[in-house]
């Protein structure tokens, strides 16, 4: 069976409680005729998952967090858990957005933990990684993948991560309106999938599901898509646009 299509929105920090539950009602119905087909997600602010995952109650589709804490539970002020994110009724959680990494000095090591708590809760953890301009520009691009997801994956069997996704967003594409070409993106999204099958094993790399992320919008996601190795994408500005969200879903 091939990899099953995940289509996923990052609101960051847009739309209040009543807006996220407002597009959200119109995601639902929009993209009701794809979710046969494929996953869709989408990742509100912290307060308004809550009431997202009420009003589409009746609907397939999944309600992720953008982020997590590793903590159980403690005097962590401002921190939310796994436990937390399960009971406002996420499904996925984001991390180690590069967002996340460059203002709030998200490291490898940071991202490792909370994907284990992620895992020990069974949420599915999304995670992020991608090279800046600069790092492109000096060819650093394959190390500065390799080093974050083998400290990112470090300690996890094959069996930890059946469900993991990962988000190849190249750093320069997040929010500028640049895109990779497919090109680009198929030949970072084929080495990713390699890596994992060196350091975890090629029915796990087989199986994995890989998004692009980087300025998708409804006009180059087919293209993204045809690629062999793209299995969906995380979307940020186009996300937040009911309609535009549903064109990228209905990427076919
Ligand atoms: C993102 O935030 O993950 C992202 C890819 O943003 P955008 O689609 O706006 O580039």
């Amino acid at each position: 069976m091939g990899r099953r299509p995940l289509i996923a929105g990052n609101w960051k920090m847009y739309k209040n409680c009543q807006e996220a539950v407002e597009a959200a009602g119109e995601i639902s119905m929009l993209v009701a005729d794809v979710l046969s087909d494929i996953d869709v997600m989408i990742a509100p602010t912290f307060t308004a998952l809550a009431p997202v995952a009420e009003k589409i109650e009746d609907s397939p589709f999944f309600i992720g967090a953008q982020d997590i804490f590793w903590e159980k539970e403690g005097a962590y002020t401002g921190q939310i858990s796994a436990d937390m994110l399960i009971s406002a009724g996420c499904k996925y959680v984001i991390i180690g957005h590069s967002e996340r990494r460059q203002f709030f000095h998200e490291t490898d090591d940071t991202v490792n933990k909370k994907i284990k708590a992620a895992l020990d809760a069974d949420l599915v953890p999304v995670l992020c990684i991608g090279e800046t301009e600069q790092e492109r520009e000096n060819e650093k691009t394959f190390s500065v993948l390799d080093n974050q997801i083998k400290k990112g994956l470090e300690g996890f069997s094959p069996e930890d991560l059946k469900n993991l996704v990962i988000a190849y967003e190249p750093v320069w594409a997040i929010g500028t309106g640049k895109t990779a070409t497919t090109d680009q993106a198929q030949e970072v999204h084929n080495y990713i999938r390699d890596l994992i099958g060196k350091i975890l094993g090629t029915d796990l790399a087989d199986d994995m599901r890989i998004l692009y992320g980087g300025s998708v919008k409804p006009d180059n996601i087919s293209e993204l898509m045809a690629m062999t190795d793209i299995d969906g994408a995380l979307i940020g500005g186009a996300s937040l646009d009911p309609e535009s969200f549903s064109k990228i879903a209905h990427f076919t």
